[in-house]
């Protein structure tokens, strides 16, 4: 493993235009659970994945049953405002800090990222503390709607002070669209970077799994897994190598490397 530590950091040093892709793993070691690893909850629960599939679906189709069932259960990950990043957000927060990352697009929605200190960031599924217009996109911070007041008053769900379209949560469901704006950047920078690093993601869920293949198909770029298993991004080859292990060691290990052949440089 510490080869390839080494190996990172020096590829890491060679890019001119690197950036971050990173999935539930990454957060793990701050008790969020996964989806798909060991202990997951899907792995635990499959029914709760099921339901899962229709979320959007339902959203569509009864917006203020979804806002009222919204209201009355935890959600998947639980209360997510007292979580702190962990060493895997700080490093990634590190490396940009000393110009090497130039963006973060992240699957997660539990703005642990941001906490950490990332400026450079996309939200690729959203953030959960977040509200989104489904019509125009705009999107609000927690406050700018009394979701339990509206609830009490019989005027769910939401409607957008800009457009009047219905309002959701930011966090994109199973089978929602990923917005837009977000995309279409993601995209521009799959295909921008020279050196791609893959942080605690299964790469199962699509259109996100395309961003890594986007920039293979490229060329000329360097993509680096971190993961506690392989991927199928690791048997396909898409990945250069993988650093198998967790995040939070793995990312500091390497940041203290990049710093070093930095202070030589
Ligand atoms: P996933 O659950 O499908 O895969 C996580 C991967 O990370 C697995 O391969 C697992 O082995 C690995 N992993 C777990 N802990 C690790 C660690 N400490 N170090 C290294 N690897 C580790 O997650 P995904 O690919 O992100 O897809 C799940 C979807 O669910 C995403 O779209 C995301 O939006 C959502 N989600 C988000 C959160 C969150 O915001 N924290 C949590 C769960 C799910
Ligand atoms: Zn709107």
């Amino acid at each position: 493993m510490e080869d390839l530590i080494l190996r990172a950091a020096k590829d890491i040093m060679n890019s001119k235009y690197a950036i971050a892709l990173t999935g539930a793993g990454i957060s793990t070691e701050s008790g969020i659970p996964d989806f798909r690893g060991p202990s997951g909850i899907w792995t635990k629960n499959p029914e709760a994945e099921r339901r899962a599939y229709r979320s959007y679906e339902r959203f569509l189709a009864d917006p203020k049953g979804w806002w009222e069932e919204r209201l009355s259960s935890p959600g998947f990950l639980g209360d997510l405002s007292k979580v702190k990043p962990n060493p895997g957000h700080y490093a990634l927060a590190q490396l940009e800090k000393i110009g090497i990352l130039k963006w973060v697009i992240t699957q997660n929605v539990d703005a642990l990222h941001e906490k950490a200190g990332t400026q450079n960031l996309l939200e690729y599924h959203g953030n959960a503390f977040k509200l989104r217009c489904i019509s125009c996109i705009a999107r609000f911070k927690p406050g700018e709607f009394d979701v339990k007041k509206l609830a009490k008053e019989d005027k769910l769900p939401p409607r957008c002070p800009k457009c009047g379209g219905v309002i959701k949560s930011d966090g994109v469901a199973f089978g929602e669209p990923i917005p837009a704006d977000v995309a279409d950047k993601s995209y521009t920078e799959a295909l921008r970077c020279d050196l791609m690093l893959i942080c605690g993601t299964s790469a199962v869920v699509y259109p996100f799994a395309e961003l890594p293949r986007v920039a293979r198909r490229r060329g000329n770029v360097v993509i680096i897994e971190v993961n506690a298993e392989p991927t199928p991004l690791t048997m396909s080859g898409i990945s250069d190598y993988i650093i198998q292990g967790k995040t939070g060691e793995i990312l500091s290990r390497i940041v203290e490397e990049v710093k070093k052949l930095k202070g030589k440089a």
